[in-house]
């Protein structure tokens, strides 16, 4: 249930943050904005972009046995309905309120009354959640076509390809980021669900003899990677679901929950599909989606284990997670700051900005100098100029924006090609030559 008072406070702290520092926009906000939709502005797209980066290197890069893939979002409607996202499969059960018409997930309510104007509501039906859309210049029904639901099925449609054409052996993964859509009935709580979302998705392919081990194994690695960047353990939590809250595809699956202001809620799904989603593309394609046996020479269909992340949810969760405010301020240099200060302690390389650049002071020959430094670093880590406001108001900016490392150029630095590195967390100050700041600063960001 959604908890009132003071972490409704934090929610609403955070979409303010997001909207005046850059993060996260109201879609079509000039025209009065559009339902559960949002643009993300400079800083966000640098935030999720660099948590999709993470997610990239951790599958690709670390386990050496994934591939990637980047499929479109428009596909043969025939995949929906062998995936059974066009029958009962893909539906939430659905109430309406007979005094105002609006729709609730019927999950989402309860004692049959209406969350808005209490009026009553109808019985449940059932209500699908694909996005239909007409390919090519007729619209009738046979140029109906639907955004994709979920990036998956373009990696079990290529299944083949990918193996053959990069010779692979099971067990093998194939990992996809890309949009996918649905017509969520009740979408909300910001970002965390809307109707276009990002998905972070990897399919492993193993013998079904070894599916436990593995659905185990991808459990205990995903909810390592929320730690590894940073997310609070206690904030954490693997939850196995019950048999009857089973996916209609799946056999064991279990979801990571973070403990958002709202409550906790899923961040990643993992599921054993087990032959489900193979064995019916089999079916309806004609096309044998089945794998050899090198030992038994017999040939079978692979299990699937599933990682099914959202980018979007991710972001939200490490900004939750890294947002700390401290009442009565901490001393910055020789400034102490009395107001309540927002520090954003996100891990140094999901950071938007890495390093933010200061003249001391407006003086030309200390701006002309720090432009220097904020030339020599601009082109290897994201990096901001600054030079209106206090130093400590300066700090304060970076700090609301999660900046690892401010530096400043003072008089000083004139005469010996020296300035102070402050650091975010920690807040100590290191004199550090301008001709080493390259390699110090790359040290701390890798
Ligand atoms: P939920 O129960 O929250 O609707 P789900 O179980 O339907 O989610 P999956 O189909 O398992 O979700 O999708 C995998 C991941 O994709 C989710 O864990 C989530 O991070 C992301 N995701 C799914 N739906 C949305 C949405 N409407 N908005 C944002 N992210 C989403």
């Amino acid at each position: 249930m959604e908890n009132k008072g003071n972490s409704n406070n934090l929610m609403d702290k955070i979409v303010s943050l997001c909207k005046r520092r850059g993060f996260v926009f109201p879609s079509s906000e000039i025209y009065g904005g559009f339902a559960s939709s949002y643009d993300y502005g400079p800083l966000g797209v640098e935030l999720k972009n660099n948590i999709k980066k993470a997610w990239w290197d951790e599958m690709i890069k670390k386990h050496g046995t994934i591939v990637g893939l980047d499929s479109a979002i428009l596909m043969s409607p025939k995949i929906w309905e062998a995936s059974g996202h066009l029958t009962a499969g893909f539906a939430d059960v659905m109430a309406e309120c007979k005094k105002c018409q609006r729709r609730f997930r019927e999950d989402y309510v309860g004692e049959g009354k209406c969350p808005e104007c209490d009026g009553e509501l109808t019985k449940g039906r059932k209500f699908n959640l694909m996005m239909k859309t007409f390919v090519g210049p007729v619209e009738d029904k046979a140029s109906i076509a639907y955004l994709r639901a979920e990036t998956c099925q373009g990696i079990y449609v290529n299944f083949q390809n990918v193996r053959e054409s990069m010779r692979l052996k099971i067990p093998f993964g194939i990992a996809q980021i890309g949009k996918a859509f649905r017509n969520e009935i009740t979408p909300g709580n910001f970002t965390y669900r809307t109707r276009e979302f990002e998905q972070m998705e990897m399919q492993f392919f193993v013998h079904p003899k070894e599916a436990d081990k593995w659905l185990d194994f991808w459990m205990k690695e995903r909810l390592q990677w929320y730690v590894s960047y940073g997310i609070k353990k206690e904030n954490l939590r693997l939850r196995e679901q019950k048999k009857d809250e089973l996916a209609h595809y799946s056999k064991r699956a279990a979801d990571i929950e973070y403990k958002f202001p709202f409550g906790w809620k899923e961040v990643e799904g993992i599921h054993n599909r087990g032959d489900w989603d193979l064995k019916n593309h089999e079916k309806h394609s004609g096309k044998k989606l089945s794998y050899r046996d090198e030992e038994t020479g017999r040939d079978f269909i692979p299990h699937i284990i599933e990682t099914s992340a959202g980018a979007d949810r991710s972001a939200l969760t490490f900004l939750v997670d890294a947002y700390e405010e401290i009442s009565g301020g901490r001393t910055v240099t020789t400034q102490s700051i009395k107001e309540s200060e927002v520090i954003l302690k996100l891990n140094k390389k999901l950071s938007p900005v890495k390093v933010a650049v200061f003249p001391l002071s407006k003086k030309e020959e200390l701006s002309q100098k720090t432009k220097k430094v904020f030339n020599l670093l601009k082109v290897r880590f994201e990096s901001q100029y600054d030079e209106t406001g206090s130093i400590g108001k300066r700090y304060r900016r970076q700090d609301e924006i999660g900046t690892p490392y401010c530096i400043t150029v003072d008089f000083e630095t004139l005469k010996d090609n020296a300035v102070t590195v402050r650091d975010r967390d920690t807040m100590k100050q290191n004199r550090i030559k301008i001709e080493e700041l390259e390699k110090y600063l790359s040290e701390r960001l890798a």
